[in-house]
């Protein structure tokens, strides 16, 4: 047995990186398990020629296509959208976009302002500080005084429009449409020991240069210079109780699969909206045979993606290609409701670049615009460089029939129950699905594209995972209280976007961090009757 802890923290992500830097000027003695390794950024595809192919092999942004020894596999056949995700420090932001727009304060109001689903028990006042902290540690490049949001000071200049941008914003201009230079997680200048973007046009496949703002090298660094301990391939089974029905530590299997006990005396889970439901159903004890901090029953249920449209234009003139954050505008017209459309909520485009070399040719051949043969480079030239456009990240409202519950035969390499993914689309993200198409199309037109192709829903889009462990007052409908500790087990806490009580429209991790700072600073006001 390892010596016991202050404080163990499951999961090296987005959110286990920011609760971790936060709680160390406490100076409890604090441990991080992470079932996954550091990632060297010589590691990173963005190295070499192969970096595309790399995508769909030891990089795919799916763990099933994936198979690293950090992934566990996912059954996903019963759901449209298939989950996307990474395992190792830094967790899901080693592949993520770094787009990182802030949910606005509607968001947080719902029930009130629209009649569905609930409020969230925090509001976007309360968070307020810990996205500006947070945009602080990340180094967020942005443009202050979007009109779409309450004033917010911008840490970094924003990234360049590109010719993309240029071209779409000066059509979203002549439509008279919302549009503002989007919030990225990319160091638009030389930032905290962080290189500066040089545009490589990489950054799902990981950050080479170091400018995309992933948590091993951002709050991962400041942590452990503050003594937190970060154990890696560490992969957690349970989460143990005692008589009292309190959570006294977690068994878990180190790289050689040998199985360990650690004490504890307060356990943060953040492992994700799939990861975190996943550990706490495998927990089951006699005072929790359903699951740990699970009499509510709402553990894995209410599970939110953001489903997705993507609207691409061709042009006759070349753009930026693929060379530059993929992301450097966005627009939130559609992003509150309007019942004359259909739908309640709404939705963020985000303006893409092009794709890379051979996305280009694989895409156009499936689509049937690049063919084999003779015609093969002229159809190829008039399609690299030459396509822009739009995904539309739709607002995914709670149902409790969309879950995520433990299959009964597949299992990962310890041979623990792997998460098994039930998903329906609803109607309401039917018909905004439709709407983002209709409009992009227009705005694309407008911007003299020749030809445009929408698609939706986006199936391997599952990359913002929320909702499976929900916040609020009453036990009986929500799984943490509002500042992140489960309702049946006092010294138990969730960070990560499971506790989300909606989605948004935009993508999550500007919040999921503002959350594990606010749980963290709630856990810091309270050491004294933290347990009352
Ligand atoms: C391709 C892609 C693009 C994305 N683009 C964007 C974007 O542009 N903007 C945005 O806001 N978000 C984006 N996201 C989503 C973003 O990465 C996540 O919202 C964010 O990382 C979630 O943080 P988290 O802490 O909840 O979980 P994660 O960052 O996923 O971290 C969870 C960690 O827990 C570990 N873990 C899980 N179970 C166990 C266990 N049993 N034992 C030990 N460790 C465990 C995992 O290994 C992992 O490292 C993207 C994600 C992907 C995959
Ligand atoms: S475009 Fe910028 S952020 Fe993206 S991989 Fe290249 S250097 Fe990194």
């Amino acid at each position: 047995m390892s010596d016991p802890v202050d404080v163990l923290i499951i999961g090296a992500g987005a959110s286990g990186a920011a609760v971790a830097w936060s709680l160390a000027e406490t100076r409890m003695r604090i441990l991080c398990l992470e079932q996954g390794d550091w990632v060297k950024p010589t590691d990173y595809p963005s190295n070499g020629r192969d970096w595309e192919e790399r995508q769909f092999g030891d990089f795919a942004i799916s763990p099933n296509r994936r198979g690293n020894r950090a992934d566990y596999p996912i059954n996903e056949d019963d759901s449209p959208i298939k989950i996307a995700n990474f395992n190792g420090v830094g967790g899901s932001t080693i592949l993520y976009a770094a787009h990182f727009p802030r949910m606005h304060p509607s968001d947080f109001r719902v029930r009130t302002i629209d009649g569905v689903a609930d409020d969230w028990p925090v509001d976007y006042r309360t968070l307020e500080p810990f996205f500006a902290l947070n945009d602080r540690m990340m180094g967020i490049a942005s443009l202050a005084g979007d009109p779409a949001y309450p004033p917010k000071e911008a840490v970094l200049p924003p990234l360049p429009l590109g010719r993309t941008g240029e071209r779409l914003g000066a059509a979203m201009n002549r439509l008279g449409w919302h549009w503002w230079a989007a919030d990225s997680a990319i160091s638009s200048v030389d930032y905290e020991g962080r290189a500066k973007c040089i545009n490589l046009g990489h950054c799902i496949a990981g950050c080479a240069q170091g400018a995309k703002a992933s948590t091993d090298i951002t709050y991962w660094p400041q942590a452990m210079r503050q003594r937190v301990q970060l154990r890696t391939n560490a992969r957690v089974r349970e989460i143990t109780v005692n008589d009292q029905g309190m959570a006294n530590g977690a068994i878990y299997y180190d790289a050689e699969g040998t199985e360990h006990f650690q004490a504890a005396e307060v356990v943060i889970i953040a492992c994700n909206g799939v990861g975190t439901p996943r550990l706490l159903l495998n927990s089951k004890s006699t005072a929790f045979p359903d699951g740990l901090a699970n009499s509510s029953g709402l553990v894995g249920r209410n599970l939110m993606f953001h489903p997705y449209a993507s609207i691409r234009g061709y042009f006759a003139e070349p753009l930026d290609g693929y060379r530059g954050p993929h992301i450097g505008t966005w627009s939130q017209q559609f992003y509150e409701t309007d019942r004359s459309r259909g739908f309640v909520r709404g939705y963020t485009y985000q303006f893409v670049r092009g794709q890379g070399p051979v996305a280009a040719a694989t895409l156009g051949m499936a689509a049937g615009r690049v063919p084999w043969g003779a015609e093969h480079h002229r159809a190829y030239r008039q399609v690299f460089d030459r396509s822009a456009g739009m995904v539309a990240i739709c607002e995914d409202l709670p149902e409790e029939h969309n879950t995520v519950t433990l299959d009964s035969v597949l299992k990962d390499s310890h041979g623990i129950p792997a998460p098994r993914i039930t998903y329906r689309l609803s109607e309401n993200s039917l018909r905004m699905l439709e709407h983002a198409k209709a409009r992009g199309t227009d705005i694309l037109r407008e911007a003299g594209a020749h030809d445009v192709v929408a698609e939706s829903p986006l199936p391997h889009a599952g990359w913002h995972l929320m909702g499976t462990a929900r916040m609020g007052t009453d036990p009986k409908r929500s799984v943490v209280n509002e500042w992140g500790r489960c309702h049946d087990v006092r010294n138990l806490f969730i960070v990560d976007g499971s506790i989300f009580v909606t989605s948004g429209g935009v993508n999550p991790t500007a919040t999921i961090q503002a959350l594990a700072l606010y749980v963290a600073d709630s856990i810091k006001r309270r050491l004294d009757n933290l347990f009352d």
